[in-house]
């Protein structure tokens, strides 16, 4: 918050405490009694001159210092209460920020959407609850400072008025400048649109929902490729690989569980196995059923290493991966559509003037002159005939393979159903993707309307220029020995020659240096996060983050990055690399780059000035100034008269001896602590 006030020597110490915060039946909540020991401190309306003015003094120049002081003490008070108020709803907006903008992180976690949206609907509430607070403090401050002369005005006269003893009386005040407001609160109750972010924190855990299933998918997929590959018993892909094949370890693999495990994996075993198989295969047998036999599984073989060679595992940059691994026919009809039915690779000879086609040229039956190769598809359609002895055709084929499939005891049996996962898990990888990159989108989207959010906050804060702001003026004349006004028309009349038994005095506020590691909303959090009944129920870590908000008020900039930092990894555990990850560390880099003006936080303390500092700000001229107000000081009646006479507006917006400046409602609880300020000093003085 900006101050309009200016700064001047140290100021004198020893404020008294007079203002309490109380419950609505005039006792003390147990916040209540803690903010009140913390706020008291620095809210110190009432009977401020007392502390300026060590006993009765004959001297009216003190009285009118001390009536000074006191008239600019109510500034400073109200000062304080502005800003502790300012701090409340910019801390409360950045905390309600800050948990949208976890349940955004949250929320883009696979299997965390429930959870990110409760966290979304926590920060709601935060700013719900910021929005009734700073609705009530705006209007709060606004009847507060209309007040503000009628305080500084009462205030000084009840200090006028303890200085006056049956011998001395004292008449006087203090008049603050400027007379009238000129600080902006609008900024206070502004709004901060936070629609954008809860809405997308709804579509990042749908879409992160999607995430998580096709994620599932691609688990089982693995899963179940795994298993057929290593994982079963007692048969399985590599155990078969080594009986049937004799692959060595090196060359057969084995993995003793899904990670780490590919379906390249599997791709590479099935290359070895049937290049192993293949230059093993020797066509030969006893008779020719035999012979046929192993022809067909050196011809299998030969077509399965082909098309295992020209399989594909392949992860991309993407996310997705490619994989083509090759169904291998498990029966005729499927053989049919291969190329093990179309080439031409069988010997034929002719047999009685008829093309035949064998299995071997070992055939018994291959009597005749070699006539060039065929394939079985020639003896499905006529054009070959079919060999009596070794009955060569594709159902010979199909065997092979229909036999290894269908019973577990066959390499063929696991690779099918590798291949089928190999399928379901290229498909569930893509899907994944693709949520992947929605979420990813609405991710940039969410770090956009976060960053947004917080400079909604940020941009404006309110500008403090109570009356006052520039300083107090006090009027003060004994009584009973005031000079006549005349003797104030004289022509190069000067201060120092105001009649006897009249003084002016100026105060203005200055900061307290020792204060410049202001506690005040250090002790006014903690006095609210010690009340266990009031944060009861509240979202873990969201108190410690609003506190370290609140108290880092006066340097904002480096307390959003610390505290909102902090919070955000406390997520850390549930994020893995995951687009959560990502935007974490986004949502993190936006608020080191907020620029949040620092906001001073030492308390102010009227000091004495020349009164010619107070009134030149207020662009009037010193001697004819004082003059008019000497002039003006009534023998009798009230102070309140007197400075509705030079020009003052006084009213009472605040209407009772306990003023409620603001609501604050406690983010997560039901609970509402109402900062009731005690001005009944005041009201017994004027
Ligand atoms: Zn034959």
């Amino acid at each position: 918050m900006r101050t309009g006030s200016g700064s001047g020597a140290e100021p004198p110490r020893g404020a008294p405490v007079i203002s309490l915060f109380r419950d609505d039946e005039g006792g003390f909540t147990t916040v209540g009694v803690a903010v009140a020991l913390v706020l008291s401190l620095s809210l110190v309306f009432a009977s401020a001159g007392a502390a300026w003015v060590t006993g009765r003094s004959s001297e009216v120049q003190r009285v009118a210092d001390a009536c000074a002081m006191a008239g600019e003490n109510a500034v400073a008070a109200f000062s304080t209460v502005t800003q502790v108020l300012d701090a409340c709803v910019l801390s409360m907006g950045l905390a309600g920020i800050v948990v949208l903008g976890a349940g955004l992180v949250v929320s883009c976690v696979p299997g965390l959407s429930v959870a990110g949206a409760q966290m979304t609907q926590a920060g709601g509430k935060i700013l719900d609850a910021r929005r009734t607070f700073a609705r009530s403090a705006a209007d709060g401050v606004e009847r507060l400072e209309a007040t503000l002369p009628l305080l500084i005005v009462a205030n000084s006269a009840s200090c006028v008025a303890a200085n006056s003893t049956g011998e001395t009386s004292y008449v006087g005040c203090a008049l603050p400048f400027p007379a009238e407001s000129r600080s902006d609160f609008s900024p206070l109750d502004k709004d901060v649109d936070d629609e954008r972010l809860s809405q997308l924190s709804g579509e990042m855990g749908e879409v992160s929902d999607e995430v998580e299933e096709a994620q599932s998918r691609v688990d089982e997929a693995l899963e179940r490729g795994w298993r057929a590959d290593c994982g079963s018993t007692p048969y399985c892909l590599r155990e078969r690989a080594a009986s049937l094949a004799g692959l060595s370890s090196a060359q057969n693999p084995n993995y003793p569980s899904p990670d780490g495990w590919t379906f390249g994996a599997a791709l590479l075993r099935a290359r070895r196995y049937y290049a192993a198989r293949l230059s093993s295969a020797v066509v030969g047998g006893s008779d020719a059923e035999e012979i046929t036999d192993s022809a067909c599984r050196k011809a299998f073989y030969e077509y399965a290493l082909e098309q295992v060679n020209a399989g594909i595992y392949q992860e991309l940059g993407d996310g997705t991966v490619v994989v083509d691994l090759p169904s291998l026919p498990r029966n005729a009809s499927q053989t049919r559509s291969t190329e093990l039915y179309t080439d031409s690779r069988w010997p034929c000879t002719t047999e009685d003037g008829v093309r035949t086609l064998h299995s071997s040229t070992l055939c018994p039956g291959a009597t005749g002159a070699a006539s060039g190769t065929a394939s079985v598809a020639e003896v499905d359609s006529g054009a070959v005939a079919r060999c009596d002895e070794c009955r060569m055709d594709v159902g010979d084929l199909g065997k092979v393979a229909s036999a290894s499939t269908s019973i577990a005891n066959g390499f063929e049996h696991h690779w099918r159903i590798i291949v089928e996962a190999s399928e379901d898990y290229e498909r569930a990888r893509a899907d994944e993707a693709a949520a992947q990159r929605r979420l990813k989108d609405l991710a940039d989207e969410g770090e956009d309307a976060f960053e947004q959010a917080l400079e909604q906050l940020g941009v404006t804060r309110p500008t403090l220029c109570p009356p006052g702001a520039w300083g107090c003026v006090a009027v003060v004349a004994r009584g009973s020995s005031r000079s006549v006004p005349s003797e104030l028309t004289a022509s190069f009349l000067s201060e120092a020659k105001l009649p006897e038994g009249a003084a002016v005095s100026a105060s203005v506020l200055a900061p307290d240096s020792s204060t410049e590691d202001n506690n005040v909303l250090a002790s006014f959090f903690d006095a609210l996060a010690a009340s266990d009944s009031a944060v009861g129920g509240a979202l873990d870590g969201v108190m410690e983050l609003w506190g370290g908000l609140l108290v880092g008020y006066g340097s904002a900039y480096g307390s959003v990055a610390d505290a909102g930092g902090e919070f955000l990894d406390g997520l850390d555990g549930v994020l893995g690399g995951t687009v959560g990850a990502w935007l974490k560390g986004r949502l993190k880099q936006v608020m080191e780059g907020l620029g949040f003006e620092p906001v001073d936080l030492r308390l102010r303390k009227p000091v004495l000035v020349n009164t010619q500092d107070v009134l030149d700000q207020s662009g009037l001229d010193q001697l004819s100034s004082v003059r008019e107000l000497v002039a003006a000081l009534p023998d009798s009646g009230s102070a309140t008269d007197f400075a509705r006479s030079v020009g003052y507006w006084l009213e009472d917006e605040v209407g009772g001896e306990r003023f409620t400046v603001a609501e604050l409602p406690i983010p997560g609880t039901e609970l509402t602590i109402p900062l009731t300020i005690d001005l009944s000093a005041l009201r017994d003085a004027s």
